[in-house]
C-alpha cells in the first residue's frame, strides 16, 4: 500500500487521502491522485491472480480488499478491417463491465474509511459494478437514476440489494439528488465513478495486464471507448506504471456525443459541455465529461488522437466482434468502430501491436442487441 494524497486537475488543491470530499472545495474540479505510480518488476504479487496482484501501485490495502476474483481478463487475438489486434475483453469481469476494477478498488477504500452507505448515480453499469461490491463488502448502496432508465437497466443493481431512487429531469438532477442525499447523512458517501480518483486507480490496471499479457511490454497503440473518461485515463495512468514506452492512446466517442473530439481538435485544455444526441452506445453518452483535462492530456502526451464514430460504423463494427464469439454490447464497440475508421481512412498508424478495450458484456443490452439483430 503506498502513501498518497490528492490534487485537483484544474486549480492544484490538496486533499489528503483520508477526505471525504469528492471533488475540489475550492474550483469544483476533479481529483486525480499523487502517489507511486511505479511498477517494476519485482513488485508484483504473482501468485495473486486478481487485479490485487498490482496492490504496490494500488491506493487500497490488499490485505482487506474486497474481491469478486476481478482482474487478469483475457487477452484475444482477432481482426477488426483486415488488421490483426488484441482485445482486452473486459465485459467478462465479475458483473459483467471494466467498471468492476474501480469498484473493487473504491469500495475497499470506502469501507476502510468507515463509510456504511455508498451512494452512487447511473443507470448503467457502474451501479451494477458498485452494487455488486457493496453487496460483497456488507455495506448498503443507493442507486439515484434517471426517471426514463428502461427497468432491465436496473435489474442488475436491485439483485445486488442496492435501493434505487428514480429522479425526474436532467443528468445534472439526478447527480445533485444523489449527492444531496450523501451530504444530509452522516454514514453516506457520494462515491461517483465520474469523478473519484480512486475509482480510475482500479481501472488502471486493464493496460498493466495488458502488458504483462504481452510479455512485460507495451503495445504500440491502445483504444479505448471513451465517456466519462475512467476507461481512457486509467488506461493512460497503467501504461504509464509499467516500464515500457507509453502507447499512442485513441479515445473513441460516439458521434452523436463527443465533446472530448471537438476540445482536443480545436486545441483546447479543458472539455465544453455538449447536449448528447442520440446513440446506441449508452455509456459513452456523457456530455459533460468531469475528467477533460486529464483526457486532453493522456491524448497530448501519448501522441494520440479523439476519434467520432457514427452509427452505421459502430452497427457493423459490433458485428464483425460478435462474428468472432465477441459478445459485447454496443458501447463496447466503439473503440474497435474508432480503429476501423482510422484504417478505411488511411490513417497513418504506429509499427506494432494493437489492444482494444472491450468494456461491457451483451447480456447488458439484449433490448437493444435484438433490434440490431433483427
Ligand atoms: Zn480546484
Amino acid at each position: 500500500m503506498q502513501v498518497w494524497h490528492y490534487t485537483c486537475e484544474r486549480c492544484g488543491h490538496i486533499e489528503p487521502a483520508d477526505t471525504a470530499l469528492w471533488r475540489c472545495p475550492v474550483c469544483g474540479g476533479a481529483f486525480a491522485l499523487v502517489g507511486d505510480n511505479d511498477l517494476a518488476g519485482a513488485t508484483i504479487e504473482t501468485q495473486d491472480t486478481t487485479l490485487w496482484r498490482y496492490c504496490h501501485v494500488l491506493p487500497a490495502n490488499r490485505d482487506s480488499a474486497v474481491s469478486l476474483g476481478e482482474g487478469m481478463t483475457p487477452l484475444i487475438r482477432g481482426e477488426i478491417a483486415g488488421r490483426e489486434v488484441w482485445f482486452k475483453h473486459d465485459a467478462l469481469l465479475p458483473t459483467g463491465s471494466f467498471k468492476d476494477r474501480g469498484a473493487a478498488v473504491l469500495v475497499t477504500h470506502l469501507r476502510s474509511l468507515g463509510i456504511q452507505r455508498v451512494v452512487v448515480d447511473s443507470s448503467g453499469n457502474a451501479a451494477a459494478a458498485m452494487a455488486g461490491y457493496c453487496a460483497a463488502a456488507g455495506l448498503e448502496c443507493l442507486v439515484f437514476a434517471p426517471r426514463a432508465t428502461s427497468p432491465g437497466k436496473l435489474v442488475q443493481s436491485r439483485a445486488f440489494g442496492a435501493q434505487v431512487h428514480l429522479v425526474s429531469g436532467s443528468r445534472d438532477d439526478v447527480a445533485r439528488a444523489a449527492q444531496d442525499a450523501a451530504a444530509a447523512d452522516q454514514g453516506a458517501f457520494y462515491a461517483s465513478h465520474n469523478w473519484h480518483a480512486v475509482f480510475v486507480e482500479g481501472v488502471k490496471t486493464w493496460a498493466i495486464e495488458v502488458w504483462e499479457q504481452l510479455g512485460r511490454r507495451s503495445p504500440a497503440l491502445a483504444v479505448v471507448p471513451t465517456g466519462g473518461g475512467s476507461a481512457f485515463v486509467g488506461g493512460w495512468r497503467g501504461f504509464q506504471a509499467v516500464p515500457s514506452r507509453l502507447p499512442v492512446l485513441v479515445a473513441a466517442q460516439p458521434l452523436a456525443c463527443a465533446p472530448l473530439v471537438a476540445a482536443f481538435d480545436a486545441g483546447l485544455t479543458d472539455v465544453a459541455p455538449v447536449a448528447p444526441g442520440t446513440t446506441i452506445a449508452e455509456g459513452t453518452r456523457i456530455g459533460a465529461p468531469a475528467r477533460g483535462r486529464q483526457m486532453l492530456a493522456a491524448l497530448r502526451e501519448s501522441g494520440g488522437w479523439a476519434e467520432a464514430v457514427d452509427e452505421t460504423t459502430l452497427a457493423a463494427t459490433l458485428k464483425e466482434l460478435w462474428a468472432q464469439g465477441l459478445y459485447v454490447e454496443p458501447t463496447a464497440a466503439v473503440g474497435a468502430a474508432a480503429f476501423r475508421l482510422a484504417v478505411e481512412r488511411g490513417r497513418a498508424l504506429p509499427e506494432g501491436e494493437t489492444v482494444i478495450l472491450l468494456t461491457g458484456s451483451g447480456l447488458k443490452a439484449t433490448e437493444t442487441i435484438s433490434s440490431l439483430v433483427d
